[in-house]
């Protein structure tokens, strides 16, 4: 195997003009109001990502901007991703935020596709207000990335365990209904799936998901280092994305618990950047 490469691929950057006035834009829009608001809440532009990776001693880093309802404020977040990965184009990977739901949704992906854009995410089914678990909802988007072959990352969490800003109550039935409606799309379920790769030891379940990953975002602040043996019980370790959630945490922060879990040296470099770099085909 070559590398090692170091791939996170869990990022959020928020244009400068966002982070001056968010009072403004939390005004129209609910999720980012819910977000904005907690006081834990970081922002980072994108110099603050590259900063990180070089103290992480991480190769690269897929980024996007929040998920918003309004197509409009997708757009403009797209843009600032679009300047930032050509301005970086050895250290950053960008991802397109839209609106599945709403009006130009597939024109918008196709103009960041064009623009070198990668892959679509982290999408928040609850948050922009679409019904994952219903085709008629989906299939814009869902075709749009088969389409092309560029993957997509869901937020998804925990059903169980504490509240936070951003926690939703979206069943793990319908996630699994939205992969299987599906099939070809590949997909990374954010969090760890909320806990849904564990039935990945049902047989169909494990048909079902076969273009299925899932990141380790949040993880320092959900699970202990076990997750990390669990996930190499259930044979899932070419399945796992390190991504860190960056703002909310750096990269070395999840490391510590990598280290002490019985993951293997391959096993490690497959979560730490060989899978991502096999999807991202970089
Ligand atoms: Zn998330």
């Amino acid at each position: 195997m070559k590398m090692k490469m170091k791939i996170d691929f869990h990022v959020h950057v928020t244009p400068p003009e966002i982070i001056k006035n968010w009072r403004k834009y939390a005004k129209k829009e609910k999720y980012f109001a819910l977000l904005s608001k907690n006081p834990h809440n970081k922002y980072a532009v994108a110099e603050d990502v590259i900063a990180v990776l070089d103290e992480s001693r991480f190769d690269r880093a897929v980024i996007f901007g929040f998920a918003f309802k309004d197509q409009g404020l997708c757009r403009f977040v797209n843009d600032y991703v679009i300047e930032k990965v050509r301005r970086f184009p050895g250290k950053l990977t960008g991802f397109i935020s839209v609106s599945p739901n709403e009006k130009g949704a597939e024109k918008e992906i196709e103009r960041c596709y064009a623009a070198g854009l990668k892959g679509i995410g982290e999408l928040y089914p609850d948050g922009q207000g679409f019904n994952i678990d219903d085709k008629k909802e989906t299939h814009v988007l869902t075709g749009a990335c088969i389409e092309r072959n560029i993957p997509l990352i869901l937020h998804v969490n925990e059903p169980v365990g504490h509240y936070y800003a951003g926690k939703n109550n979206i069943p793990l039935k319908k996630i699994e209904q939205f992969v299987i409606n599906s099939q070809n799309l590949k997909m990374i379920l954010a969090h760890f799936g909320g806990g849904i790769l564990f039935y990945e030891t049902m047989k169909e379940i494990k048909e079902k998901f076969r273009n299925v990953y899932y990141d380790t975002s949040a993880t320092p602040f959900l699970y202990d280092s076990r997750i990390y043996n669990a996930v190499k019980a259930l044979g899932l370790c070419e399945k796992i994305l390190f991504g860190s959630d960056f703002p909310l945490l750096p990269q070395l922060r999840y490391l510590p618990a990598m280290e002490e879990s019985a993951l293997s040296a391959v096993e490690k470099q497959l979560i730490l950047g060989a899978n991502a770099e096999k999807l991202l085909k970089c």
